[in-house]
C-alpha cells in the first residue's frame, strides 16, 4: 500500500480485524426457539456491564487496529436506555465508516427517529415470519404488530440501507421464503435467509430442521426462475448475494452448510467486555479488567493486537467435521457460563 498506513492487523490465516459485533445488553423481550428456547437464563451482572464511555473507548482502541464496521447487537440492543447517545459516540470516530443496529424490531418505531439523528445508517430487523400466531408460538411474544411497525418506522424515517434476517427453520417458517421476500421487496428492505445454527443457546437444533442454502436456491429458483449469484461484493460480508430474475436482491447467510471463516474478519464484545475472537469460541479475552483497572490505550492495544494475531479460529467449519451434530451445548453447560449463550455474545 503507499500514501497511506496500513494499520490493520492480521491474525493467522492472513484475516484482519475489521469488523465488530458490539453487544450492549444480554437482555431480550424476545424468546425465539433457535436462540433462547429455555424458561429461565442466567444474566450478566449489572455492575460488570460497561457503560457507553467504555465502549467507545475500546471501540477507538480496536479502531486504532483497522476496525472500521461496527454493528450494535444484544440481547435487544433496544432495550439499552439512551442508545442514541453511544451511537453519537461511536459516530464521533470517522475511522468506523459504518455503524449498523441489528434489532427484533419490537421498539424500534419509538426510537427509529432519535437514532437516525443521532447518525445510524443502517438498521437490520429481524423479521422471521409474516404470521402473528407463528411468532407467538415459536418466540412467546405477541408483539408482531409493533415488529411491523419498527420496520415501516424505519422506512419512513429514511435509513440508508434496511436489511430484514430471516433464520429459516424446517417446519416454522420454511414455506414462507417466496413471501418473506415478496414483504421486504415491498418494504425497500434487503432479505437475507440465515440457516439454523447449532451455537449458543440452540438447544433444540437437529440437522434435519436446517434447511441449506442449496435447498433454499432450489425452491426460490422454482417459484422464480433463474437465479444469479451477485459478484463482486465484500469478501467479508457473511451473506452470499443472489438476485431474482425481477432484479430483487437478497442474500443467504450459509454459516451451518457452508461456512465462510476464510474470510471471517468479524469478532464479538459482550455487554460485559468479553472479546470472542469466533462464534464458537470457548473462550472470551477479559477486556473490561484491564479497562477498569487503569490500563492505557496502548496496553489495551497490545492485548488486543496479540490476541488477533494468534487467531486461527474457524469455528463454523469444524463443525462441518463433526460426525453426529447435535446443539454445542446442553443447557447446564449454558447455565454454567451465560458467555457461551447466542444471545449474550450478540449473534
Ligand atoms: S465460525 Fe468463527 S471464524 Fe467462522 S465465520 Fe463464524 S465467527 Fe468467523
Amino acid at each position: 500500500m503507499t500514501g497511506s498506513r496500513d494499520t490493520t492487523v492480521r491474525d493467522r490465516l492472513h484475516r484482519p480485524l475489521q469488523s465488530m459485533r458490539i453487544s450492549v445488553t444480554d437482555r431480550c423481550n424476545m424468546r425465539c426457539r433457535y436462540c433462547m428456547p429455555e424458561a429461565e437464563y442466567v444474566w450478566l451482572p449489572r455492575d460488570q456491564i460497561l457503560t457507553f464511555e467504555e465502549i467507545a473507548r475500546l471501540a477507538r482502541v480496536f479502531a486504532e487496529l483497522g476496525v472500521t464496521k461496527l454493528r450494535l447487537t444484544g440481547g435487544e440492543p433496544l432495550l439499552r436506555h439512551e442508545l442514541p447517545t453511544l451511537v453519537r459516540l461511536l459516530r464521533a470516530d470517522e475511522r468506523i465508516r459504518d455503524l449498523a443496529l441489528t434489532t427484533n424490531g419490537i421498539l424500534l418505531a419509538r426510537h427509529a427517529a432519535a437514532l437516525r439523528d443521532a447518525g445510524l445508517r443502517r438498521v437490520t430487523v429481524s423479521l422471521d415470519t409474516l404470521r402473528a400466531d407463528r411468532m407467538q408460538g415459536f418466540a412467546r411474544s405477541p408483539r408482531h404488530a409493533d415488529v411491523l411497525a419498527g420496520i415501516g418506522a424505519a422506512q419512513a424515517v429514511g435509513f440508508e440501507r434496511l436489511k430484514l434476517n430471516s433464520v429459516i427453520v424446517r417446519g416454522y417458517n420454511d414455506d414462507e421464503l417466496v413471501d418473506l421476500l415478496a414483504f421486504a421487496h415491498d418494504h425497500d428492505a434487503e432479505l437475507r435467509f440465515i440457516e439454523y445454527m447449532d451455537v449458543g443457546g440452540a438447544t433444540q437444533w437437529a440437522i434435519d430442521r436446517v434447511v441449506s442454502q442449496q435447498e433454499m436456491l432450489d425452491r426460490l429458483g422454482h417459484h422464480f426462475g433463474a437465479i444469479t449469484p451477485i459478484t463482486g461484493d465484500d469478501p467479508h460480508a457473511p451473506a452470499e448475494r443472489f438476485s431474482l430474475p425481477d432484479g430483487t436482491t437478497f442474500g443467504i447467510v450459509a454459516s451451518t452448510t457452508a461456512p465462510f471463516c476464510a474470510a471471517c474478519d468479524r469478532s464479538r464484545l459482550t455487554a460485559d467486555g468479553q472479546w470472542f475472537l469466533c462464534l464458537y469460541a470457548g473462550r472470551g479475552i477479559d477486556l473490561r479488567e484491564p479497562l477498569r483497572s487503569g490500563a492505557s490505550d496502548a496496553e489495551l492495544t497490545g492485548i488486543i493486537r496479540s490476541a488477533w494475531t494468534a487467531r486461527d479460529d474457524r469455528g463454523a467449519e469444524d463443525r462441518l467435521r463433526v460426525s453426529e451434530r447435535a446443539p454445542l451445548y446442553p443447557v447446564d453447560g449454558l447455565r454454567a457460563d451465560p458467555h457461551r449463550e447466542m444471545h449474550t455474545r450478540g449473534g
